[in-house]
C-alpha cells in the first residue's frame, strides 16, 4: 500500500504553524486591548482633572476678573481727585500726600500693566458704565445731542419771542436790546429750563463787558446752579458756559474755578467736550503742572469715550429690551468684549437722605471685559486651582457659547481635531457688599461670602454677576502621538517578536516539508536500490552457476571453450565482488564507519594497474581504454599519501561508468596530471553525456538518471556517491564536465600536499 504523504504532512504543518498563529492572534488582541486601555485611562485622567476643580471654580474666575475692576477703580479715583484737579485744591493735596494711597495706586497700575501687556497710554481696556432704561449712557448728555423737550413744548408766541432773542444774540446786538428781548420772552411764561437758557444768553452777553476773571466766575457759577439744563442745541448749559469761559481765559489764564468746571465736564462729557479739552490744553501749554492735569483728563475722557462705544455696541445687540440681567459678547474697538449686565447696585439702598442712593433706579450696570483679560482670568484661575496637565492634554473653554483662547500652556494644541475627553459646566459668581460705617461708604467684592462681623454699619450683599455667566471646561486630547508613544514602542517590540516567531515557524515549516519530501524520495530510491542490487546479483550468479555446472558435468570438452568459460566466471566474480565491495563500502559510509588508511602511494602505477584491471571488461563491451600521463609513469611517477585501495575503487567506479555509457567501438581516456599543487585524475568518455541540471544530483546516493523502468545501463546508483566520499575524505573534490551528446569527463582533484601527510 502506498501511504498518501500529503495529509500526513498537513497535520505536521498544522502542529508547527498553529502555535505561532495562536500566539500572533493573542498578541494582536493584547495590543488592541492595550490601546483601548490607554485611551480609557486618558479619559479617566481627564475626568479626574475636571472633578478636581473646586466647586467654586466659577468664583475663582469671577474673582480674577473683578480684581481688575478694583485696580482700575483705585487708579481712576486717584486721577480724578489727584492729578486731574487744580494744583492747590484740597482734595488734590490730600491724595498726593497720603503715602498709603500712593502705594496702593502704584500697585494697582503695576497690576493692570502686567494684566494688559498691549496697553500703552490711555485707560486700561476694562470698561464699566450705567445704562438708563432707554439705553442712554447714564450720567452723560446723549451723543449726538437731542433738542430739549422745552423747545418742542413752546407755544407759537413763546417760540416767536425765543427766536427774536436768539437772532439778536447771534447778531451780537447791544446788551440793552438783549435785556429787553429776554424780558419779553420771560413774559410769555416759558418753562423753567427755557427761562434759564434765556437768562444764560443775557448773562453771557453781559459777561463780555466785564473783565475776564469776573466773567468766568459769573458764567461758571450760573451754569453750576443749572447743571441739568440743556440749551436749545441739546448741549448742557455747563458746556456752553465752559466754552465761553475758556475763550475768555485767553485774556487772564486758567483759574481754579475754570479747572473744576473742566473736570466736571470731562466726567459727564458731551459732544463738544473733546474740543474743549484741546482748547484748555492750548491754554496751559507752558504750565507743567496743568499739562500733567490735561494728561490725566485725557485718560478720563478716553475712558468715557470707550463707555460710549460699548454702550452703543450693547444697544446694537438688541437684547436690552427690559432685560437688566444678562451676559453678552459684543465687538467694539477691534476687540471682543464680555459684558455682564445687571440692575444698578444701588437701587435697593434705603440709606438715610442720600439723594443718589435713595432714588429708585431701574438703571443697568454694565461691566465689560476684553476677551484677552477673560482668557487671562481663566488661565490664572487654573493656576490658582493648582491644575496640572499632562503634555498631551489641552483645555478648551467656552464662555456663554464663545470659545476663549487660553494661554498656550493650557491650550497645548498639537492635533488638528483633538478629541474631547471630559467636560463640565460651571457658573461664574461673585459676592459684593456695600457697607456704611460712620458716614463712610465702602464697597468690597469677594468670591467668598463676606463675614457679617466685618463692620457694624448697614450693609447690602449682592451678587455681582447675577446672570451667572456659564462656561464649559473641556479637557482635550491634543497630542495623540504623545499619549500612545509608550504603547507604540511596546507594539513595535511585540510586533517584531511576533513577526520573527512567524518567520522562524515558516522557515521550520518549509525545512520540515522539504525534509519530509526528501525522505519520501529516499525511501523510494532505497527500495529501487534493493531491487537493483538483487537484479545485479541474480543475473551474473545464474550464468556463473550454469557455466560452473556445465564444466563440472564435463559438458564442455573443448579446452578453448573451457578457457572462455573460466575467464567469464572470473570476470563475473570480479564484477560481483566489486559490486559487493561498493555496497559494503556504502554501508560503512552511511554508518560513519568507513576508515581510510593513508600511505605513500605511486598514483601513476596505481592508475596503470587499475586500467589494466578494467581492460578485459572494456574489451568485452567493445570499448578501448587509453591513458595519458603527465609526468610519464616511466619517470618517478606521482607519489602521494593516500588510501590506495580507496582511490583505486573510485577510479574503477568512474571507468566502469564510462564503459557502461560508451557506445560500442568508442574509446575511454584515463588521464593523470600534476598541475602546480593539484593532482588531477580524470576519466573521459564519448557517451551520451549528462544534462547540466543533473550534474549535482548524480553524486547523491541512489540517484540514477532516467526512469527506473526503461533503464538500459546496469548499476545501483551508489557508485558516484562513494567516489565523492572517498575524494572528499582525501581533502579533494570530484567534478563533472558534460553536455548531452558530447560525452562526459569526471575529474578527481587531489591536493598535491595531502593533509594526511
Ligand atoms: P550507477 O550505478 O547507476 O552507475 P552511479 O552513482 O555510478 O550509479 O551514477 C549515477 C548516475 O550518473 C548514473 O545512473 C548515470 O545516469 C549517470 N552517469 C554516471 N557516469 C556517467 C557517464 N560516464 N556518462 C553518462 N552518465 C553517467
Amino acid at each position: 500500500m502506498n501511504p498518501d504523504p500529503k495529509p500526513k504532512f498537513f497535520w505536521q504543518g498544522v502542529m508547527i504553524l498553529l502555535p505561532v498563529a495562536l500566539m500572533a492572534g493573542f498578541g494582536f488582541w493584547a495590543i488592541l486591548r492595550q490601546h483601548n486601555d490607554v485611551e480609557q485611562d486618558a479619559r479617566q485622567r481627564a475626568n479626574e482633572i475636571v472633578q478636581a476643580l473646586p466647586k467654586e471654580f466659577g468664583r475663582l474666575v469671577a474673582n480674577e476678573l473683578i480684581q481688575f475692576d478694583g485696580q482700575k477703580g483705585g487708579w481712576f479715583m486717584y486721577l480724578q481727585w489727584g492729578p486731574a484737579g487744580w494744583p492747590g485744591d484740597r482734595k488734590f493735596n490730600g491724595y498726593l500726600t497720603d503715602t498709603n494711597t500712593l502705594i496702593d495706586v502704584s500697585n494697582d497700575v503695576a497690576a493692570l500693566k502686567s494684566a494688559f501687556p498691549d496697553w500703552k497710554d490711555g485707560p486700561p481696556p476694562l470698561v464699566d458704565f450705567t445704562l438708563e432704561p432707554n439705553g442712554d449712557l447714564g450720567g452723560s448728555p446723549p451723543i449726538p445731542p437731542r433738542p430739549p423737550s422745552w423747545l418742542t413744548a413752546m407755544s407759537p408766541r413763546q417760540y416767536q419771542a425765543w427766536t427774536a432773542l436768539e437772532t439778536a444774540d447771534y447778531a451780537s446786538e447791544s446788551l440793552s436790546n438783549l435785556v429787553a428781548l429776554t424780558r419779553a420772552f420771560e413774559q410769555t411764561g416759558p418753562q423753567p429750563p427755557a427761562r434759564s437758557c434765556a437768562e444764560f444768553i443775557h448773562l453771557r452777553a453781559e459777561s463780555r463787558t466785564q473783565p475776564a476773571t469776573n466773567a468766568i466766575g459769573e458764567l461758571i457759577r450760573f451754569a453750576g446752579g443749572h447743571d441739568d439744563v440743556e440749551s436749545e442745541s441739546g448741549l448742557p448749559l455747563t458746556t456752553l458756559a465752559l466754552a465761553e469761559s475758556l475763550k475768555r481765559a485767553r485774556e487772564c489764564g486758567p483759574t481754579a474755578q475754570l479747572w473744576e468746571a473742566l473736570r466736571s465736564e470731562i466726567l459727564q462729557p458731551s459732544a463738544l467736550t473733546p474740543s474743549l479739552l484741546d482748547e484748555a490744553a492750548r491754554l496751559v501749554v507752558n504750565n507743567a503742572q496743568l499739562s500733567d492735569s490735561i494728561r490725566a483728563l485725557r485718560i478720563l475722557l478716553a475712558d468715557k469715550q470707550s463707555q460710549q462705544e460699548l454702550a452703543g455696541a450693547v444697544r446694537r445687540t438688541g437684547k436690552l429690551n427690559g432685560i437688566t440681567t444678562t451676559n453678552l459678547w459684543v465687538a467694539a474697538m477691534n476687540r471682543r468684549w464680555f459684558c455682564i449686565l445687571q440692575p444698578d447696585y444701588y437701587q435697593n439702598w434705603n440709606g438715610p437722605s442720600n439723594r443718589f442712593y435713595s432714588a429708585v433706579h431701574t438703571n443697568i450696570s454694565v461691566r465689560c471685559y476684553p476677551e484677552s483679560i477673560v482668557a487671562r482670568g481663566f488661565s490664572d484661575a487654573f493656576k490658582d486651582a493648582e491644575i496640572s496637565l499632562p503634555n498631551y492634554f489641552g483645555i478648551s473653554i467656552s464662555l456663554e457659547d464663545r470659545p476663549i483662547s487660553l494661554r498656550p500652556e493650557w491650550k497645548n494644541i498639537h492635533d488638528e481635531k483633538p478629541d474631547i475627553l471630559a467636560e463640565e459646566q460651571f457658573n461664574m459668581s461673585a459676592t459684593g457688599v456695600w457697607t456704611r460705617t460712620s458716614g463712610q461708604e465702602s464697597f468690597e467684592a469677594s468670591y467668598k461670602a463676606m463675614p457679617d462681623s466685618r463692620s457694624d454699619g448697614p450693609k447690602i450683599f449682592f451678587e455681582m454677576m447675577p446672570g451667572h455667566p456659564q462656561f464649559t471646561i473641556r479637557i482635550l486630547l491634543t497630542n495623540r502621538n504623545l499619549l500612545f508613544a509608550k504603547q507604540r514602542q511596546l507594539q513595535l517590540v511585540f510586533g517584531s517578536l511576533i513577526a520573527l516567531a512567524a518567520l522562524a515557524a515558516l522557515v521550520g515549516f518549509v525545512a520540515a516539508r522539504r525534509a519530509f519530501h526528501r525522505q519520501l524520495q529516499l525511501n523510494e530510491m532505497k527500495s529501487n536500490f534493493v531491487s537493483s542490487v538483487s537484479h545485479e546479483l541474480r543475473a551474473p550468479i545464474a550464468s556463473v552457476r550454469l557455466m560452473a555446472e556445465n564444466l563440472e558435468r564435463g559438458k564442455i570438452p573443448e579446452a578453448q571453450k573451457q578457457n572462455d568459460y573460466f575467464r567469464f566466471i572470473v570476470q563475473e566474480c570480479r564484477r560481483l565482488s566489486s559490486l559487493i565491495e561498493n555496497v559494503l563500502d556504502f554501508s560503512r559510509i552511511e554508518r560513519g564507519r568507513k576508515q581510510y588508511e593513508f600511505e605513500a602511494t605511486n598514483l601513476s602505477a596505481l592508475t596503470q594497474t587499475t586500467v589494466k584491471l578494467m581492460e578485459s571488461y572494456a574489451a568485452e563491451k567493445g570499448v578501448q581504454l587509453k591513458t595519458a600521463f603527465n609526468p610519464q609513469p616511466s619517470d618517478a611517477g606521482l607519489e602521494l599519501n593516500v588510501d590506495g585501495r580507496a582511490i583505486q575503487q573510485a577510479l574503477v567506479n568512474l571507468i566502469d561508468n564510462a564503459i557502461k555509457h560508451s557506445p560500442k567501438g568508442a574509446s575511454v581516456q584515463i588521464g593523470l596530471e600534476a598541475k602546480f599543487d593539484l593532482i588531477q585524475l580524470w576519466v573521459e568518455d564519448q557517451g551520451q553525456g549528462i544534462p547540466a541540471k543533473e550534474h549535482e544530483k548524480i553524486f547523491e546516493r541512489f540517484y540514477r538518471s532516467g526512469s527506473e523502468l526503461r533503464r538500459e545501463t546496469q548499476g545501483v546508483g551508489i557508485g558516484l556517491s562513494i567516489v565523492k566520499h572517498i575524494v572528499e575524505s582525501h581533502g579533494g573534490r570530484v567534478r563533472v564536465q558534460s553536455e548531452p551528446g558530447q560525452g562526459s569527463r569526471f575529474t578527481i582533484e587531489l591536493p598535491a600536499r595531502n593533509p594526511h601527510e
